[in-house]
């Protein structure tokens, strides 16, 4: 067993982009402070609507491995060295969005079997014992089957690394505070003339989106919003970024939060708001 520092946080997500939009700025805060940051994505996104009009040749088995490309470059924006595709690259293939067709096909996310999906996971749970894991909730924050597919299949790993020995202390959701959500969107109605973007998305749009005594914690990234935008550009094929505000293959602009929340799950729920994800965690031990 390698040497692993003492504090190890995993992140679970669906899809290449995710990550650096929801998590990029904790994922650069906690790598500068030499925390291991562990990303295990379960899809390549080969179902994913490309931006620029150059790129959009690629589709399917072309697509994945040009975002897997694109999500390397990210990582090395935010300074993770550990990024991980579920099972191997393309052994999980995007699943569409939710209700269409794509939803059927049998070597796609949706239509895994959680327990053995899990089972992988798990394997990398038991390898990087992290303290702390972040994911969507159950309803994968917006209704994508391949974040409610993500949610299910952290949730379920987590039990059976638990079974094999490593019990994660500390389980957070994504989250947004509805009172932040409002106040950046007011801001960007206001700057949306000066913007390269012709229409805004509505605060519902965002993910995760939740009443304000929902979130538990925020994590202030300020200091790392240059590496979460390069890691959001790195992303091309699904974000134009013009900070701090950016759009996805909609078109509808929306804030970059470099303060990320979150509401912890599992774990004595703070009394006040924490500002730290191993807030509580005695770190060190068992590494
Ligand atoms: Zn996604």
């Amino acid at each position: 067993m390698t040497e692993l520092p003492d504090r190890r946080l995993l992140l679970v997500h669906a899809h290449p982009d995710d990550e650096s939009i929801n998590n990029g700025a904790t994922m650069a805060r906690y790598a500068a402070e030499g925390a291991h940051v562990a990303l295990v994505t379960c899809t390549l996104g080969e179902r994913g609507e490309v931006i620029p009009p150059e790129l959009r040749h690629l589709s399917g088995a072309a697509l994945g491995g040009h975002r897997l490309g694109e999500l390397r470059d990210a990582m090395r924006a935010l300074g993770v060295a550990d990024v991980r595709l579920l099972g191997g690259a393309g052994r999980y293939c995007d699943s569409g969005m939710m209700g269409l067709s794509d939803n059927d096909d049998p070597g796609c996310f949706w239509q895994a079997d959680v327990d053995q999906a899990a089972g992988l996971l798990a394997e990398v749970i038991e390898e990087v014992r992290p303290q702390v894991l972040v994911t969507y909730d159950d309803h994968g924050g917006y209704g994508h089957p391949d974040h409610i597919q993500a949610h299910r299949v952290a949730m379920r790993a987590v039990e059976l690394a638990a079974d094999s020995g490593w019990d994660i202390p500390k389980i957070y959701w994504n989250r947004v505070p509805r009172s932040v959500a409002e106040e950046s969107f007011a801001r960007l109605h206001q700057d949306l003339p000066g913007l390269p973007f012709d229409k805004a998305a509505d605060v519902d749009d965002v993910p995760g989106v939740v009443p304000d005594e929902q979130v538990t914690t925020a994590i202030d990234g300020t200091a790392h919003a240059a590496a979460k935008a390069a890691a959001m550009r790195a992303h091309a094929t699904q974000i134009t970024v013009a900070e701090p505000y950016f759009v996805l293959s909609n078109l509808l602009a929306q804030p970059l939060f470099t303060t990320e929340y979150y509401e912890l799950v599992r774990g004595e729920r703070p009394e006040t708001r924490e500002n730290d994800l191993f807030a509580g965690v005695a770190v060190g031990e068992a590494s």
